[in-house]
C-alpha cells in the first residue's frame, strides 16, 4: 500500500538490527487517514471471503482491525486480552504467544461467546516478525472451531521468519508493507 509504505520510510526508525519504531503514524501517534485507508486495502484484499469477524490482540492491533471491520460492512472486532496468569476460567480459549517486542510470554484469551464456531475470522495486526501473535490467534479459532481465512499486517518484517511460517501452514497472508532490512538505524523498505 503506497501510502504506508511512504510513511514507513518517512517516518520509521530502525533500533538495533531488529525493531521498527513507527509511533509517529501507527503506534504511538494514529494518522487517522492513513489507518482508514488501511482498513480499506484489508478489505480490498480480504472481503470476498466475507468475515464474520476481525481478529486481532490488545492493544497495537485494535486500531487497524476496527477500520477493517468497518470496511468490510461494519463487522465486529474481537481482541484477545493479554494477561501473565493463568487464569482459566473454562468459559475463555486461551494460547501462549512470545512477545518480540517485551520479550515475555503472555497468555492471550477470548471468551468463548465471541468466537462462534464456524465463524470466518479476519486476523489482523499492526506487525508481523517471528509470527508468534498470529500463531497465538489462529490456535484460538482452531479451538474454537472458527475457520481463518486470512491474516493482515500493516507492518511486515520479512527479514524474519513468521510470513514463512504462516504461508507454510497454509494460510492467506497479506502484509501492506514491507521491511526488508535494517541498517545503521535506516530501515529497507520494499516498493
Ligand atoms: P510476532 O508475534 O510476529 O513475533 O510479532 C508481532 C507482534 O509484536 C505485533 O503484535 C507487534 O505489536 C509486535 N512487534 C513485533 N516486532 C515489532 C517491531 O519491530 N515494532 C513494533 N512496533 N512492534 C513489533
Amino acid at each position: 500500500m503506497k501510502e504506508l509504505v511512504e510513511a514507513v520510510r518517512a517516518h520509521g526508525i530502525g533500533i538495533g538490527t531488529d525493531i521498527v519504531k513507527v509511533d509517529m503514524f501507527l503506534n504511538h501517534r494514529m494518522d487517522t487517514e492513513l489507518y482508514v485507508k488501511i482498513g480499506q486495502a484489508f478489505a480490498a484484499e480480504f472481503a470476498q471471503k466475507k468475515p464474520d469477524l476481525v481478529l486481532t490482540v490488545e492493544a497495537s492491533g485494535i486500531a487497524g482491525a476496527l477500520t477493517t471491520a468497518i470496511a468490510c460492512g461494519n463487522i465486529p472486532v474481537v481482541f484477545a486480552k493479554k494477561s501473565r496468569t493463568r487464569n482459566v476460567t473454562g468459559d475463555v480459549y486461551e494460547s501462549r504467544v512470545f512477545s518480540f517486542t517485551h520479550g515475555v510470554e503472555n497468555h492471550i484469551r477470548v471468551a468463548k461467546q465471541y468466537l462462534p464456531e464456524g465463524s470466518k475470522v479476519l486476523i489482523v495486526d499492526d506487525f508481523l516478525a517471528n509470527g508468534e501473535a498470529a500463531e497465538g490467534l489462529c490456535e484460538l479459532c482452531r479451538q474454537a472451531g472458527a475457520e481463518v481465512i486470512g491474516i493482515g499486517v500493516c507492518v511486515e518484517k520479512s527479514f524474519q521468519p513468521g510470513h514463512q511460517k504462516l504461508v507454510d501452514a497454509g494460510y492467506h497472508v497479506h502484509a501492506l508493507a514491507k521491511v526488508l532490512g535494517i541498517e545503521d538505524g535506516k530501515l529497507i523498505v520494499e516498493d
